[in-house]
């Protein structure tokens, strides 16, 4: 009996503590959104698993599962810059783990990136090895992906402070970022997933 592989999608942060809020909108509400559209269009291929949690909590639910090939933790960035100077802080990036050793993570998270750019339209920051970062919170958001090297992945749509980049949620995109991630998910295992955007 074949099993599908198995990915672990997750919304940034939790109700208690649920991130950055901007102009109405909090992190953790608008991330479990994108998750929920992203978890039904990989569906199909994958044995999908989600958490919300603590971010201990959330890495030990992953470690707990055996052979999970991908464990995704959707964030939105910001960089507390006042809006005057909205250039700095915009486009997404991708976070792995400093010690990945896996190629397939590594690739992934490029091909995620490079689509969430193209599809949403705004400039690819890369991806890059996630080393410590704080959040409103004070929490080492970073762990997911240091404690889970082979598999994690950070993913930060876009800034949710950032004008031309926070209106797509006001929009209400989030099946459009769900897509994109799926996309970039697609090329990488070279698989064909339900579409995910409906119109
Ligand atoms: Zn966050």
């Amino acid at each position: 009996m074949s099993e599908k592989m198995k990915v672990v999608i997750c919304p940034g942060h939790y109700p208690a503590k649920p991130g950055a809020q901007y102009y109405g909108l909090s992190e953790h509400t608008e991330a479990k959104k994108v998750v929920n559209f992203l978890m039904n269009g990989l569906k199909t291929k994958f044995d999908v698993f989600t958490f919300i949690g603590s971010l201990s909590e959330k890495i030990d639910y992953v470690k707990s599962l055996d052979n999970v090939v991908l464990a995704l933790d959707v964030h939105f960035n910001a960089d507390d810059d006042d809006d005057t100077n909205d250039l700095y802080g915009r486009g997404t990036e991708v976070l792995i783990g400093p010690y990945c050793k896996n190629n397939k993570t590594v690739d992934v998270a490029t091909s995620i990136g490079m689509s969430i750019s193209t599809i949403l339209g705004i400039p690819n920051r890369g991806v890059k090895p996630g080393w410590y970062k704080m959040d409103n919170n004070k929490k080492d958001v970073d762990a997911f992906v240091r404690d889970l090297p082979d598999m994690g992945l950070i993913i930060e749509i876009l800034f949710m402070d950032n004008k031309a980049e926070y209106k797509m949620l006001l929009k209400n995109e989030h099946m459009k970022m769900a897509s994109a991630i799926a996309l970039g998910i697609q090329r990488s295992f070279a698989i064909e997933l339900a579409q995910i955007i409906l119109k």
